[in-house]
């Protein structure tokens, strides 16, 4: 049976130090400022913005909301976007994603001054990862890292697999399994034989989108799993990109879903908006 791996315990303790750093610097006259904008009424979306919300203000972050109908135009958005770019008690600036269709997404991460981009999702905040530069990581990503360091297992040297090459999860995820010195191999929806890649690795993540997809066969006995996947299965109970119950019988280690990668994200978050109002 594996270790359980307590992505909610972490991110607990990663917020109560994020408290502490908050104070101090309010004790030096900084406040932290976290805008949150929300177009459009996706139950989802609105679900997530509330609970960055609450974890805001559970570590004294200032955030100030902005819920816009699903018709603003792009052209509105990005106004109060450059608004908030000149905003100094606004340290940082979220957009909540998905955006309606008629929103060019990429336009509008890019109009996120770099300096307040704590989802980590603008270009030079991508470019910086890739040459090894200071800047906002993407925070389920950086979170990933923090939950594997913070559990115990060492990356370094290791042999990690990730399966799935977005931009928000598998291509930054890659880049900082290699920051941390380990080997990394990713694969995608044309990987050839991908159980035998997967079967390779020391440290797997899943972030293919996919319910339960990686079994047991895709998993090397004594491997520490990582399942980004967030799924909601019939009966409104959640699961995620790994099939839990029968890899757990094989893993080392496993990151739960709900209660794993999820909560980290959250925490990561705050973490780069205290950074970017340190900076
Ligand atoms: P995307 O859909 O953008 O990417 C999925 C990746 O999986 C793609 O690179 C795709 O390959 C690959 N893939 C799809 N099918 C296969 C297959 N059969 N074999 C191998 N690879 C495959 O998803 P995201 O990266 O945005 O998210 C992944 C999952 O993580 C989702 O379930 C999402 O909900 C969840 N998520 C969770 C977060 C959290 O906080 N816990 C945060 C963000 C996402 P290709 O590129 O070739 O198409």
């Amino acid at each position: 049976m594996s270790r359980r791996i307590d992505g909610k315990a972490i991110a607990a303790q990663i917020k109560d130090e994020l408290k502490e750093e908050v104070l101090r610097l309010k004790g030096s006259g900084v406040t932290v400022g976290l805008a949150v904008i929300l177009v459009g009424e996706d139950t989802a979306s609105a679900i997530y913005v509330n609970n960055k919300k609450k974890a805001c203000e559970y570590v004294g972050i200032e955030s100030v909301s902005y819920e816009l109908p699903a018709d603003t135009s792009q052209e509105d958005l990005l106004a109060l976007i450059g608004r908030l770019n000149q905003e100094e008690k606004i340290n940082g600036i979220l957009v909540q994603l998905p955006l309606p269709e008629h929103i060019d997404e990429e336009a509008v991460i890019t109009a996120i001054s770099p300096d307040k981009d704590v989802d980590g999702f603008h270009t030079e905040s991508a470019g910086r990862l890739l040459v090894g530069k200071e800047g906002f990581l993407p925070c389920t990503p950086a979170g990933i890292i923090q939950l594997i360091r913070r559990s115990g297992f060492s990356i370094e040297g290791k042999e990690c697999v990730v399966v799935g090459r977005s931009n928000i999860v598998g291509k930054p995820m890659a880049l900082l399994l290699l920051r941390e010195n380990a080997t990394v191999t990713v694969a995608h929806s044309k990987t050839e034989n991908l159980q035998q890649v997967t079967s390779r690795a020391d440290i797997l993540v899943a972030a293919v989108g996919k319910p339960k997809f990686i079994t047991a066969d895709y998993v090397k006995e004594g491997a520490v799993v990582i399942d980004v996947g967030i799924h909601r299965t019939a009966g409104r109970k959640m699961c995620g990109d790994v099939d839990f119950e029968e890899v757990q019988k094989k893993a080392a280690a496993i990151t739960p879903v709900p209660g794993g990668v999820g909560p980290m994200t959250i925490a990561m978050l705050l973490a780069n908006c205290v950074e970017a109002a340190k900076r």
